[in-house]
């Protein structure tokens, strides 16, 4: 289906809309929604009104969805033709803590300033500024008529590791529904050209227990002979450490290995992020793990 969206016209858009676009962004800027520090649990709420009203004012239906605790994620709908693809355009709206006294702030973080065409405040790059250039995207793409469905899902809790979002989505799967999604969290390589990120770099947090026996030994009695599990543990904090992640049926598989190759390799076995980790030093314990239920 033709589009009349051509880059001109993308252009102009932006152009007749920068000052409502900075109005809003000022609007959410100077709501402080710091999700680590419960003093602002009232500002939290206050984005997430302000997030679905702004939905809502550019023709979309919004919907909140929470888990049993934490802050919610904001679902916003435009279309629902069941013959057009959906896009679901991820963003954030909850921002980290700043302060001038103990930052090097030019300005103040929770006062939109603009300098020339920069604008400064917490927020204005990660991520409430690309959320907004997302959703006035959005309006452009559906005043030209282009042929999709597009949904917005904003987070507030990207700031602190995304506590509930995995049950937020699992949960609400159904209504949450997309074929792509487009992670709106990102950077552009320069102001002359647009980026699409193809990949993120994640953080995966885990407890790791490292076991180089089966039994208890006595260290006045087994001592020299076991395994060191301090030894063991040098290779997974060495320099030259590089993690590898394996995919089977039933548990995901981490390997930890150094670059080198006359050192040991030690792999982990993860299930639920709950980590069992065993040393291909000591085969004997390796089955042993692969069995035991986390
Ligand atoms: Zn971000």
């Amino acid at each position: 289906m033709p589009t009349t969206l051509k880059r001109d016209s993308l252009v102009s858009f932006a152009n007749e809309h920068r000052s409502e676009f900075e109005a809003l962004l000022r609007r959410f800027v100077e709501t402080p929604t710091v999700s680590v520090d419960p003093n602002h649990l009232d500002d939290i709420r206050k984005g997430v009104e302000l997030t679905v009203e702004t939905l809502e004012s550019f023709g979309g239906k919004a919907e909140v969805y929470r888990a049993d605790k934490g802050n919610p994620v904001i679902h916003g709908v435009f279309g629902n033709d069941p013959k057009l693809p959906t896009v679901t355009v991820y963003n954030h709206v909850d921002v980290q803590p700043a302060s001038k006294e103990t930052e090097p702030w030019d300005t103040e973080p929770f006062v939109f300033t603009q300098k020339g065409d920069t604008y400064y405040g917490r927020g204005t790059t990660d991520d409430k500024g690309p959320a907004l250039a997302a959703l006035f995207g959005a309006r452009a793409a559906i005043e030209a008529d282009v042929p999709v469905n597009i949904r917005f899902l904003w987070e507030s809790e990207e700031e602190i590791g995304s506590p509930n979002f995995e049950k937020i989505i699992s949960k609400n799967a159904q209504s949450l529904k997309t074929e792509s999604v487009v992670v709106s969290d990102t950077v552009w390589v320069s102001r002359n050209r647009p980026a699409s990120s193809a990949g993120l770099r994640g953080l995966l947090g885990f407890i790791l227990r490292l076991e180089t026996a089966t039994v208890d030994t006595h260290s006045g009695e087994t001592g020299g002979a076991s395994r060191n599990v301090v030894f063991h543990q040098f290779f997974l904090g060495g320099r030259d450490l590089a993690i590898k992640v394996e995919r089977n049926s039933a548990d995901d598989i981490i390997a930890f290995h150094t670059n080198s190759p006359s050192t040991t390799r030690i792999f982990c076995v993860a299930r639920n992020r709950q980590f069992l980790a065993a040393s291909s030093l000591v085969p004997s314990i390796s089955p042993m793990l692969r069995k035991r239920k986390p």
